[in-house]
């Protein structure tokens, strides 16, 4: 049996063990963190292709969790001054990861299980562990996200600080105020101050209960342009550490949650406001662009976010996380292994099409989150249409009308 040694154990990692399961491969899945992985990111936007990769690989085919039919823009006085209709689904980064750990071997599945390095032995390309271990493999794939300390051995492209940041929430529906509740819930809603965009959309709440209205929560997330004096600010810590390129919440310093619920009553409508006093625990995360050039050494594969990581407007992290996986898969079914370099060059030809197109859209449509007054900012509609949507609604999106092929 073919054998593939997958390195991170999140949305990657699972996706590739779950297709390369449905082609007879055996796998292990090597996870740094000690503990099943909770809780990252929040929400999830979804869509038909995510929904179709997760039942192609899992057998799930319940729906993937809580469905908004409408998007609107709120002015300052929590007016709906723009409207679409655009049925969507919206998971949680938990719900997902789940769903697809579920179908994969416990067995299989390594946590505190860090790599370190890949060296050749004996011209061999071999994952050296912190532990001391070491594992070879017919396939390597590195799965360990935008700051992976390994994937250099593929590509040495390194992640770019995209000028803002994105503030995050979840509020519990039952903690808002009727008014709010009526005016937002339903919706993937945005408002759109100069130079910045806040969102917000239902996610699944805690427990069996979860998805029903009321018990749900609601994800809100706020991108702000900063400039490099703000984010080592942001990043350094009330213990006065300085982090690197995300601040764990507990150390994010009173005076910048302060002044964002400052900014807030300036800029924003009295319920988005409520939303964010509310909000228990305030997030930061920097955001960034990440390209390659390649994705295959020899054996090695990178995919996922080590691969290209586009800014979250296109909602597609994990939708090309899927298709990273799916396209893995097509290409290594019935193949000998001394074909196995040609099949996966021919890969990541796909795949680099995809992941370029990806952060050079996500980029465009940020581009106005930046320091600069004098830029337009889109028209509501534009954002509306644009955001976190289908790819079937992206007319130039490559391969289009061959995802699942
Ligand atoms: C603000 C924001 C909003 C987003 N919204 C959406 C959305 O609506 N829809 C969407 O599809 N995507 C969204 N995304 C993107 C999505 O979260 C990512 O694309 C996705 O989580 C990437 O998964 P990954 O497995 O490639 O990487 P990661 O989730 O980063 O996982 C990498 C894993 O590797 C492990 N690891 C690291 N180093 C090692 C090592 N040396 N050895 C072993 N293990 C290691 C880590 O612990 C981690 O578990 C959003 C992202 C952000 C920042």
């Amino acid at each position: 049996m073919k054998k593939a040694a997958i390195i991170g154990g999140s949305m990657s990692g699972l996706f590739a063990a779950n297709f390369l399961k449905q082609i007879n491969w055996d796998y292990s899945i090597h996870e740094m963190v000690s503990e099943p992985l909770s809780g990252r990111g929040a929400g999830i936007a979804t869509y038909d292709e995510l929904a179709a990769l997760v039942r192609l690989t899992t057998g799930y085919k319940r729906s993937l969790g809580t469905s908004c039919n409408e998007r609107i823009v709120l002015d300052k006085q929590n007016s709906v001054v723009t409207k679409m209709k655009y049925p969507q689904v919206f998971t949680s980064w938990q719900y997902l990861y789940d769903v697809l750990l579920s179908n994969v071997d416990k067995k299989k599945y390594f946590l505190g299980d860090e790599c370190i390095q890949i060296l050749k032995k004996d011209n061999i390309n071999t994952l050296i562990f912190k532990s001391g271990k070491e594992i070879q493999a017919d396939l390597i794939i590195i799965a360990n996200g935008i700051r992976s300390n390994i994937k250099k051995i593929v590509d040495e492209n390194e992640p770019e600080f995209a000028g803002y940041v994105g503030w995050r929430g979840l509020v519990n529906e039952s903690d808002l105020t009727k008014d709010t509740f009526d005016l937002i819930s339903d919706y993937f809603c945005f408002v759109l101050p100069q130079n910045q965009q806040f969102l917000t959309y239902p996610v699944a709440g805690v427990g069996d209960k979860g998805l029903e209205k009321g018990k749900r929560r609601i994800n809100w997330l706020w991108y702000k342009p900063v400039s490099m004096n703000e984010y080592n600010s942001i990043l350094t810590g009330k213990s006065n550490t300085k982090y690197q390129h995300g601040i764990p919440p507990h150390e994010i310093k009173d005076e910048f949650i302060d002044n964002l619920k400052k900014e807030g009553q300036i800029k924003l409508p009295s319920s988005i406001n409520e939303l964010i006093n509310k909000t228990e625990q305030i997030l930061v995360q920097p955001i960034y662009d990440l390209k390659c050039n390649k994705m295959v050494n020899e054996n090695i594969v990178i995919i996922g976010d080590c691969a290209f990581t586009a800014r979250p407007h296109a909602g597609m992290g994990v939708t090309k996380a899927g298709f990273d996986c799916y396209d893995l898969m097509k290409s290594l079914e019935n193949i000998k292994l001394e074909n196995l370099n040609n099949a996966l060059k021919l890969w990541e030809q796909k795949r680099i099409k995809e992941g370029m197109f990806l952060v050079k859209r996500s980029r465009e449509m940020g581009f106005y989150i930046k320091k600069d007054e004098s830029i337009i900012m889109p028209r509501d509609e534009i954002v509306l249409n644009e955001t976190a949507v289908s790819i079937k609604k992206i007319n130039d999106y490559p391969n289009k009308s061959n995802l699942f092929n």
